[in-house]
């Protein structure tokens, strides 16, 4: 009898919900930058797991850190006892956000979002929301209503959380706009929801990501960030950077926000924190963290020791030097992307910050080329490239490798990329 593929036993013991994912792979090992299939197969692993293992796979330092606290403790539950690793990564957090900020450990990345919501509607007393077209923030309840990159997400869901309002998120590309055009729009269409829908001081958050993910690799101008922060002082809102795919240095800097010089009041993480150990946090202001008390909000399983472990891994890894090495391969790889583009007129645009870089395609009158971008990924996944896409036309290739790659590794996959595009423009399927 035939070997069924994992993902034909899959299918038999889980919903399509689980099953329908952006490849069939079947991995059995990850080094670095590197994936390794049953048949012994070696890929680029340019998702790192959707911007998880921003050190790359089973990292020497982090899997070491998380071993040794393995052997020690795997779970006393931070609802009954303290554990050293838990404090001390908050404590190494508040100390690199110069002690203005405290935090709260949960797990996933929408958890920490709710977190957030919470932690805005329990200080201000107030019921509104604003969240941003096209944002991602994930797929439990209130995470899911703040969402608004698909109605897919919602479809058979609503009714939603209530007094949630969206506005628009600049994308110059898209509407051809200059920046400063574009910020006008969008700060615009902030204060129309105050004029028709809801006042300003009934809203308790605006929740925004930095440089927007799923939505399609977007960065905003600074002076719109600016002006979203002034119009939340000025409102008494509390300003929600999720930080969930843009922190622990994937673009460059710690947390995406650092790029614009404006702080947040909360901020969310998750993914990079633990390099793939399940962990997330709410990080706010410390004059809203006092206000938190006992009981407001909580969780079962918030700062396992050892994510906590990974965690402090991670950072000294990152506060060891490696945010400038992504800025110096961000740079390199996004010219290399550029240089690309001159040669394929199906690429549009090439944008972001750091190692979170988006390659928009479009075709010959303009219209989102996401039929190009799904046979770019499949060719790409032949040559042993993991690539993924973005965009609410899907017709971004998101490049999020892990941090830790060299020019090498850029260089096979854009030398990848480039046969994958010509091979792809030469044959009709
Ligand atoms: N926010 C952003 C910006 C994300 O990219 C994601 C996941 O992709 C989430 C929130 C949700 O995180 P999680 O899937 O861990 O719940």
């Amino acid at each position: 009898m035939e070997k069924k593929s994992l993902y034909e036993r899959a299918c038999q013991v889980m919903p399509p919900v689980a099953t329908g994912r952006a490849t069939k792979l079947e991995i059995v090992k990850g080094r670095g930058a590197y994936l390794w299939d049953t048949n012994g197969k070696k890929y680029l692993d340019f998702a790192s797991g959707v911007g998880v293992v921003n050190m790359g796979h089973n990292h020497p330092y982090v899997m070491e850190k998380a071993q040794q606290q393995m052997e020690n403790l795997v779970h006393a539950g931070h609802n009954v006892v303290f554990y050293p690793s838990y404090v001390e990564l908050a404590e190494r957090l508040s100390a690199a956000l110069d002690h203005e900020y405290k935090v709260y450990f949960s797990n996933s990345g929408a958890e920490a979002v709710e977190g957030a919501l919470k932690l805005a509607k329990w200080t201000t007393g107030r019921p509104g929301i604003i969240s941003f077209k096209r944002s991602f923030h994930g797929r439990t309840a209130g995470a899911m209503t703040v969402t608004a990159s698909s109605s897919a997400y919602r479809r058979e869901y609503e009714a939603l959380m209530p007094s949630v309002y969206y506005a628009e998120y600049p994308y110059c590309f898209r509407s051809g706009l200059s920046e400063e055009e574009e910020t006008k729009r969008c700060i615009r269409s902030i204060k129309e929801i105050f004029q028709y829908l809801i006042a300003p001081e009934k809203v308790a958050a605006m929740i925004m990501e930095p440089q927007q993910g799923e939505g399609g690799y977007i960065v905003p101008p600074e002076a719109f960030v600016k002006q979203v922060r002034q119009i939340c002082t000025e409102h008494g809102i509390k300003l929600i950077f999720d930080e969930i795919q843009s922190g622990f240095g994937r673009t460059g800097e710690l947390f995406a926000w650092q790029h614009f010089h404006v702080k947040p009041d909360i901020m969310c993480v998750a993914k990079g924190i633990a390099n793939g150990f399940p962990l997330s946090a709410v990080i706010g202001k410390n004059e809203l963290m006092d206000q938190w008390t006992a009981g407001a909000h909580g969780g079962t399983f918030g700062g396992n020791p050892i994510a906590c472990a990974a965690g402090i891994a991670v950072l000294d890894l990152l506060q060891g030097g490696l945010l400038e090495q992504v800025k110096e391969t961000g740079k390199y790889f996004k010219q290399k992307l550029v240089d690309l583009s001159a040669k394929f007129p199906v690429i549009k645009d090439v944008r972001g910050m750091g190692l979170m870089i988006g390659l928009e395609c479009g075709t010959e009158d303009g219209k989102p080329d996401s039929r190009t971008v799904s046979r770019l990924r499949e060719r790409a996944l032949k040559k042993g490239l993991i690539l993924l896409s973005c965009g609410v036309d899907h017709n971004v290739i998101r490049f999020i490798p892990p941090l830790i790659i060299t020019r090498e590794e850029v260089d096979r996959a854009v030398s990848i990329l480039e046969e994958s595009l010509a091979e792809c423009l030469a044959s009709k399927v």
